[in-house]
């Protein structure tokens, strides 16, 4: 049963909002729900099948088991198959961490050690709020797919839903999600064109010499002197390679050699986090990186094995949509509710890998500010408090603005076969 029928669409988008709030008790309940029962990466099968089973009920056309956990519901509207029918993907993730609730709300999470701490609770509630009230009353003509992705945090659940056929199976004309940002006023959307969030690589460097006795160092290869000159050439990687007017970060975060100060150890080993905001910029620093510990570790006569592991992507919104999703949310919530162009972030996230195969964008909802920050003086709200922090909740009154932008940018995305047809 529809709560409160949407009235019809004028021009602007704010009856959106208006009729969606008396809609939402049943997503805030739903979320609460979720967020009581938190799911690490790839085990979020409790979510999945709640998610999956509120899609059926709806009339989507839902696919269980994508990339592992991941759901994916499709609702056509009209002639899919005319010229120029356009497909929409939308997507939200699920999963939770591994961190002890200390957040006080009624709705904690039941199990112990673990809670969504980063308002993914939230995003697969907005989301479900939105599908539920597009197939109901959505005015659209084209296909729209939802997508509930796993493992966001560090798992790269949207890469083994990609490998598992994603976009193959679910092809999609543009695609769109969006994160939640305590310190940013509540319900306040941010956009950013370009890149918005940083790659984040890990590189374990092992240095291979001669080990032997301290009085002897000429006939030892001391990995611990290759390890220290390392350390020191890799500072010249960002201050003489990089454009100073990018973004890089080269942090050695753990040194590992030796055990007792008269021995010198046969091996030595690195541990690096390499940051970029610019895919060119990435790439030089593996480049450069590679190239000065080869040379270091050769001039010294100890041998180095570098195993990179690529992390999430740099995540870079494209113009055209980002422009679209703007002028979306300017309709819905009007100017002073919108930041236009936000600041950059250096946390990742794996829609990044989305955005390298499909045009899209990736915007912000605020959760709220923290009291004496400029926001409430006297109620400090859970959803204040930093993501990943015990203290941390998704703030519920998102869900009516969220979900009413996800109708109104789908009604305003698929609507655009049916007026061209015309
Ligand atoms: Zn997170
Ligand atoms: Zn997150």
């Amino acid at each position: 049963m529809i709560d409160a029928p949407l009235a019809q669409p004028a021009t602007g988008g704010r009856y959106l909002l208006a009729a969606m709030t008396p809609r939402v008790g049943e997503f805030i309940a739903l979320r609460r729900d979720i967020h009581q029962h938190p799911e690490l990466a790839f085990e979020e099968h409790r979510t999945a099948a709640l998610v999956a089973d509120r899609l059926a009920a709806w009339g989507y056309t839902v696919e269980r088991g994508v990339g592992g956990t991941g759901v994916v519901g499709t609702l056509v509207r009209g002639d899919a198959s005319a010229p120029g029918a356009r497909r929409l993907g939308l997507r939200a993730d699920m999963d939770a961490l591994p961190i002890q609730e200390a957040s006080g709300v009624a709705w904690a999470s039941t199990r112990s050690g673990l809670m969504h701490a980063c308002g993914h609770d939230g995003h697969t509630a907005m989301l479900l709020a939105a599908a539920r009230t597009l197939a109901e009353q959505g005015r659209f003509d084209g296909t729209l797919h939802v997508i509930f992705q796993p493992a966001e945090e560090g798992g790269g659940g949207a890469l083994r839903m990609m490998a598992d056929g994603l976009f193959e199976r679910y092809p999609c004309d543009a695609i769109f999600a969006m994160h939640n940002m305590p310190g940013v006023p509540q319900g306040r959307l941010v956009f950013r064109d370009g890149p918005a969030m940083a790659s984040s690589d890990y590189v374990t460097i092992t240095l291979d010499g001669t080990g032997g006795h301290g009085a002897m160092p000429h006939r030892a290869a001391d990995p611990i002197v290759a390890a220290a000159s390392i350390v020191m050439a890799l500072q010249t990687v960002v201050s003489r390679n990089v454009d100073p007017l990018q973004m890089a970060v080269v942090t050695v975060g753990a040194i590992h050699a030796g055990q007792a100060n008269n021995v010198i150890p046969a091996q030595a080993r690195l541990e690096l986090s390499v940051r970029a905001l610019d895919r060119e910029v990435r790439a030089l620093l593996e480049r450069r990186i590679k190239a000065l510990v080869h040379a270091q570790a050769d001039s010294l006569g100890v041998t180095a094995r570098i195993d990179w592991r690529p992390g999430y992507a740099v995540l870079v919104n494209t113009p055209a949509e980002t422009d679209f999703a703007r002028e979306v949310a300017l309709d819905l919530v009007g100017a002073d509710q919108v930041t236009l162009h936000g600041p950059a972030l250096s946390g990742s996230e794996d829609f990044s890998f989305m955005l390298e195969r499909v045009p899209g964008s990736y915007l912000l909802i605020g959760n709220g500010v923290a009291a004496g920050s400029g926001g409430s003086p006297t109620e400090p709200r859970p959803g204040a408090c930093m993501v990943h922090n015990p203290g941390y909740d998704f703030d519920d009154d998102n869900i009516a603005i969220g979900a009413a932008y996800w109708v109104a940018l789908t009604e305003r995305f698929l609507r655009g076969a049916e007026a061209a047809a015309r």
